[in-house]
């Protein structure tokens, strides 16, 4: 199918047509070691040296599972809102690949590890939507082909079995998406909150967060689900997008020039931007499934269970809402500040070391990542510690520092000089609110711009602008605006 095709399906046409999308999300675990061996699963390891006679299939080695791996898939589950089954069951997924060396991989059929979830996403602009998760199962991965970087790379193709053997886990949507946009929106969810929880890094580069789409098209407001592509290969978040959009104009451009959507597996191809088909229903893989043999049932008592729910961190969502609701931060600040755990966690430190959360919130927000950001440096990376940050909020709060001097000191906590109170000590810098020192200097202010005195006094109320301006002169910024403004008003009034 070429991109004429698509070409061929006007905007005004696409419009008409609904696109109905679920994905299959495949998402490597952050475990020390592989699912059912010790090897670790660390990356860029020189190939073929985390392996073991397990994971490289030697006849008579027998896998064992991985408690790390389990609970992790169990804490992904609670975090999407899906049953846990106190019982599932590992089977057999047989099929050749070059890199798979047992012949099948291990996966979960019939019982998989939990079920019947949901995850909300909000498409900017629109409602929150929630979309239903049908299961999470786990399974392990296959080793790697190495088609290129070889000498002889022409005529051969390498395998590498570091990977064979890695924890996974594939979370399988409800038909509950209706665009790519929603479809973008939900694997930007699972991420932020796989990451939260620190089940995955979910680096799409390293391959630790894997997508595939099952895409149909139906007329708007029909009820029949049209027949569905899967769409393979949506490594990326940007070929998410691209792909999907070019799935559903090739399907309308298909129906409306009298054609029929075939039931297939397409592969996208990001240098021409299509999907090209793979391989039709006919001959679709018959995996015949079997229970796995070799491994018992896996069984999560109660108690497990209650340790591993002991145990979660706070889910994002909540996180936001506790903001909202106990700090009174706007719906978006809540929300930017919760993008990332280590981000959420730095503010929440500041907020309580300040004393005043939505201070907090705007230095966190404006100050500190512009100045990371004009580094490119991540939060981690913040030569500012959140406890100095609430620090200097909340002398600023107190009025021992004026906004300004609070700028000019964080400027100075940037460039490593200590904290607030130990600049502001060393220069000299806390702020003039004693009434006394300030009225000598206001006295003087006076004395020295009678021009400006007798303005005010004939009116033109504007000019203590100036005055208060002098002041703040003669203090070198320390002086307490407010305080300066109510004696100018007294002693001119
Ligand atoms: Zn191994």
């Amino acid at each position: 199918m070429s991109s004429s095709i698509v070409a061929a399906a006007s905007p005004e046409m696409i419009a008409r047509y609904e696109p109905v999308i679920g994905l299959e999300v495949h998402v490597q675990l952050a475990t020390h070691t592989k699912i059912f061996c010790g090897c670790p699963t660390s990356f860029g390891a020189p190939p073929n040296t985390n392996v073991c006679p397990v994971c490289l299939a030697h006849p008579g080695a027998l896998p064992v599972l991985n408690r790390e791996a389990v609970e992790m898939a169990v804490r992904a589950s609670l975090a999407l809102h899906c049953t846990v089954n106190p019982m599932s069951r590992f089977a057999r997924k047989n099929y050749f690949y070059p890199d798979l060396p047992k012949g099948y991989q291990i996966s979960q059929y019939d019982q998989p590890v939990s079920e019947h979830g949901w995850i909300e996403i909000e498409v900017h602009g629109q409602e929150k939507r929630r979309i239903g998760i049908t299961r999470v199962h786990m399974e392990d991965d296959a080793g790697k082909s190495v088609h290129d970087g070889f000498r002889d790379s022409e005529r051969y193709t390498y395998v590498d079995l570091n990977r064979s053997g890695t924890p996974l886990i594939e979370i399988v949507t409800e038909p509950d998406m209706r665009g790519s946009d929603e479809a973008y929106a939900f694997l930007t969810a699972i991420k932020q909150v796989l990451q939260y929880i620190e089940v995955s890094t979910c680096d799409m580069e390293k391959g630790h967060l894997r997508c595939d789409a099952n895409v149909s098209v139906r007329l708007k407001g029909a009820e029949k689900l049209g027949t569905k592509a899967e769409v393979k290969n949506l490594n990326s978040f940007r070929f998410l997008k691209l792909a999907l959009d070019y799935e559903i104009g090739r399907q309308v451009a298909l129906i409306e020039s009298g054609g029929r959507v075939l039931q297939e597996t397409r592969l996208y191809n990001p240098d021409l931007g299509e999907t090209i088909s793979m391989r039709s229903k006919e001959h679709a893989h018959d995996y015949r499934y079997f229970p796995e043999p070799d491994l018992v049932p896996l069984r999560i008592s109660d108690a497990w269970m209650a340790e591993i729910t002991g145990d979660m961190v706070e889910l994002p969502v909540h996180r936001r809402d506790r903001f909202i609701r106990d700090w009174g931060l706007r719906d978006y600040d809540a929300q930017v500040l919760t993008s990332t755990r280590e981000l959420s966690d730095f503010f929440e430190r500041t907020a309580r070391a300040s004393n005043d959360p939505k201070a907090a919130a705007n230095w966190v927000m404006g100050d500190l990542l512009g100045a990371l950001k004009a580094d490119g440096k991540e939060i981690t990376e913040s030569p500012v510690t959140p406890e100095d940050l609430g620090e200097l909020v909340s002398l600023i709060g107190k009025g021992e520092l004026s906004g300004k001097l609070g700028k000019d000191i964080f400027a100075k906590m940037l460039g490593g000089q200590g904290s607030a109170r130990a600049i502001m000590e060393r220069d000299g810098l806390k702020q003039i609110s004693d009434s006394g020192a300030l009225e000598t200097m206001v006295d003087e202010v006076i004395a020295a711009n009678p021009k400006q005195v007798e303005q005010y006094r004939a009116g033109k109320t504007t000019v203590i602008n100036f005055l208060v301006g002098q002041v703040m002169k003669a203090s070198r910024g320390q002086a307490n605006t407010a305080t300066v403004n109510e004696i100018l008003k007294q002693k001119l009034g």
